[in-house]
């Protein structure tokens, strides 16, 4: 078999689970390998009547369990590597909440500020123009991810409907309500991070009213999961975002917080609470943390000082992976980035199944379903320690 294509950064990861599990060669290069790289480069017209050349990347990992699901990033640091990565996450993530689909991830190597919107219309159009022959409902389904949105997907799928001349919906996910998004997608991933929560801290034995949670981060995933937990009774004693953090051991209002920032366009200040730095937020004394920012938080510099009982990766790998056999070691248990902050796809799985039905869910059917996905999965890989000793049995 030809190597050329491997992905390290899979590879790493899966090499420990492989012996574990008994991996044989086929299984491990099956997990290493992509089915399918596209690399191009394409042409945008800048609003300067200059031609400007993008390279673009589209990965579709493994379509094992289904047509091949993952977000399109814009970012200047995306590259092939990262890509085969983050696709290969998408893979883990559709089977670990049992959704019919493989993983995939694509993105444009650009900074998306630097642009016009017209410009990016143009760019995301001529993206779609590169893959929209190895797209499709059945086939692989964009969504957005990094720097892209609900409207960039709009561009996309109407250049997808016009290149093959028909009314397509279900091809890409994450679009506006109008054009047949989901009703809840916006807020998904901290609900399905929320209910993982729960069940869990039920599993530990321990109350909602009486647990302390820390959020670093406090853009759509972090606020919005602050927001839910402290709605349920969960006590959040400290949020954080890139410029500053604000702590209350008796708990934070996140409601009113929220009206604060909208305000002040800052955390710092909200009444009653201590300003707190990012560094000493990860470290605080609190019964949950919920890294919701960006990856590589805990580190093997910090890891030690983490004084949390549960960690819930909300963000994308938060936590580096030698920074993981630490906390294993302390006995703190981590509940990993590809069940926590699943809810995104569940909902963008939704929106698929509405839009190839044309029969569309009020938000609290969205939600009913979204808990028994995220909580099914959550059970299954509580009684997994449990199925694997009596199999080896
Ligand atoms: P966002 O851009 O809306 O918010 C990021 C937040 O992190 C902002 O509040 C920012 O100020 C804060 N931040 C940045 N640097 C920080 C630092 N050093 N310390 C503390 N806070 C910092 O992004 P988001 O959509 O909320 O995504 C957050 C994470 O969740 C990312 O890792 C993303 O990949 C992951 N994620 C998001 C979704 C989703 O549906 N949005 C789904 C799955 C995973």
């Amino acid at each position: 078999m030809e190597k050329d294509n491997v992905c390290i950064n899979c590879y790493n990861q899966i090499d420990k689970v492989a012996k574990v599990l008994n991996l044989g060669q086929a299984e491990l290069d099956i997990l290493t390998i992509p089915k399918r790289i596209l690399t191009f480069s394409f042409p945008v017209k800048l609003d300067s009547g200059d031609i400007r050349y993008f390279t673009g990347y589209r990965v579709q990992f493994n379509d094992a369990r289904g047509p091949t699901k993952g977000g399109i990033r814009f970012h200047p640091e995306v590259n092939l590597e990262e890509i085969k990565t983050l696709a290969f996450l998408m893979t883990l993530k559709c089977a670990v909440v049992n959704l019919p689909y493989g993983g995939a991830k694509g993105g444009i190597m650009v900074e998306p500020k630097r642009f016009s919107q017209e410009e990016l219309e143009r760019m995301s159009r001529g993206y779609i123009r590169e893959i929209n022959n190895f797209i499709g409902a059945d086939i692989d389904i964009p969504a957005p991810d990094v720097n892209t949105d609900a409207k960039i997907m709009a561009w996309m799928l109407d250049e997808y409907e016009k290149l093959k001349g028909r009314h397509a919906p279900a091809t890409i996910t994450g679009k506006p309500i109008a054009l047949g998004g989901s009703k809840a997608r916006n807020f998904s991933t901290s609900m399905g991070g929320a209910y993982v929560l729960h069940e869990l801290v039920d599993i530990f034995d321990m109350k909602p009213r009486k647990t302390a949670v820390a959020v670093q981060g406090f853009g759509n995933v972090g606020m919005n999961i602050a927001r839910i937990l402290n709605e349920w009774g969960y006590k959040v004693v400290a949020v954080s975002d890139s410029k500053s953090g604000i702590y209350n051991k008796n708990g934070l209002n996140i409601k009113d917080v929220i009206q604060h920032k909208d305000k002040t366009g800052k955390l710092s200040k909200f009444k009653g609470s201590k300003e707190i730095s990012n560094e000493a937020l990860l470290e605080l004394k609190t019964d949950v943390l919920v890294p919701a920012a960006l990856e590589d938080q805990i580190t093997k510099k910090n890891a030690d000082n983490t004084k949390a009982k549960l960690i819930l990766e909300m963000a994308n790998r938060p936590i580096t992976p030698e920074a993981d056999d630490i906390l294993l070691d302390k006995n703190i248990f981590v509940m990993p980035d590809i069940l926590a902050n699943a809810g995104g796809v569940v909902v963008s799985y939704f929106e698929w199944v509405q839009n190839s039905m044309n029969f569309y869910w009020s938000e609290k059917e969205v939600l009913e379903r979204l808990k028994t996905y995220m909580t099914d999965a959550v059970k299954e890989l509580s009684n997994e320690p449990e199925r694997r000793s009596s199999k080896a049995s």
